[in-house]
């Protein structure tokens, strides 16, 4: 399926997904990976499906979603794989103009280094770059990179684009437990974010089991100190990591909710607290389970977070894969 949503997103409100790269082509196989082990590892663009099928498809659900009274607030390339290995990127962003939604494209910025690419997402009105580490070794190790890629190139690539794009260019990097989350990376992390200067550069957790190997979050302790060194010296940095509204589902157990919600998406306190309101519970339960260490909690900035308490931080199947 080309076209999936609209879903609601943090970032880009009412977002239609395009799948423009058949599961899984990419350029990385990171181990955070929800689609599992990359098999078709590579740095050649090429067509995977023809502009007029994208396009097509597309358009049949803009009208959909239209004729069911919903908005979409961004047209976003956000494929299974890279979506800048498509030959036909820049043909696909220039025509998806005509439907008069702004246009976002979600990478991990390995070939962002070349001019074509930069060229093409030119034409975007928003990009997200993937920024994990500018730990060379790290980067090995938690994007797992095609073995001709260069991540001094990358980074040159970004700054290079950064200075000419007329958009909103935002970062993202995802906090592994034990590849990217010491003191010591994150200043390197920290110091890259400044030079580039993003609108924003979000950072975020594994929220979800990924479908190849076992990777955590880094422990609450760890997320903080992350935290206040970031929020420290990098003044647009935000969380990307707190549940959606449409995460909460009610089974009328209002400790069960919250550790499955937590499990999987760290909570705002003004959510938690709306949640026990509306089940009718107390703010007691959420002492209870603090107390008893199964969830714990987070500030960043004025917000308190709560979330699941990962207590068996285990790591295996880390190692490059080409
Ligand atoms: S860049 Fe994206 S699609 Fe590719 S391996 Fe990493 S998470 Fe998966």
């Amino acid at each position: 399926m080309i076209a999936f949503g609209p879903v609601p997103s943090r970032r880009l409100g009412y977002s239609l997904g395009i799948n423009n790269i058949p599961a899984k082509h990419c350029t990385y196989s990171c181990v955070y990976c929800q689609v599992g082990r990359t098999t078709h590892m590579q740095l050649e663009r090429q067509e995977f499906y023809s502009v007029d099928q994208i396009l097509a498809e597309i358009g049949q659900k803009v009208i959909e979603v239209a004729e069911a009274g919903k908005k979409i607030d961004y047209l976003t390339l956000v494929p299974d794989g890279e979506p800048t290995l498509d030959l036909n990127l820049g043909k696909i962003i220039g025509r998806l103009k005509q439907f008069g939604i702004p246009v976002a494209v979600i990478s991990n910025a390995s070939l962002i280094d070349r001019l074509d690419v930069q060229e093409e997402l030119m034409q975007a009105d928003w990009v997200s770059l993937k920024v994990d580490s500018v730990d060379e070794s790290v980067w090995r190790k938690i994007n797992r990179p095609h073995r001709h890629l260069s991540l001094p190139h990358i980074l040159e690539g970004m700054l290079a684009f950064k200075q000419k794009y007329p958009g909103k260019l935002v970062t993202e990097s995802m906090l592994v437990a034990g590849l990217n989350d010491s003191a010591k990376t994150t200043r390197q992390l920290c110091d890259f974010l400044l030079e580039l200067q993003p609108s924003i550069s979000y950072l975020s957790i594994p929220t979800r089991p990924p479908a190849e190997v076992e990777v955590t979050p880094p422990s609450p302790e760890t997320l903080q100190e992350i935290i206040e060194i970031c929020a420290e010296r990098v003044p647009f940095v935000d969380l990307l990591f707190e549940a959606e509204v449409g995460d909460f589902v009610s089974t009328g157990n209002l400790e069960e909710d919250i550790l499955s919600i937590t499990a999987v998406h760290p909570l705002r306190e003004e959510a938690l607290r709306a949640m026990v309101s509306a089940s009718g519970g107390t703010w007691q339960v959420v002492e209870d389970l603090l107390a008893g260490g199964k969830i714990s909690s987070i500030r960043y900035r004025d917000e308190r977070y709560f979330l699941h308490h990962f207590k068996d931080i285990r790591r295996r199947n880390v190692e490059p894969v080409s």
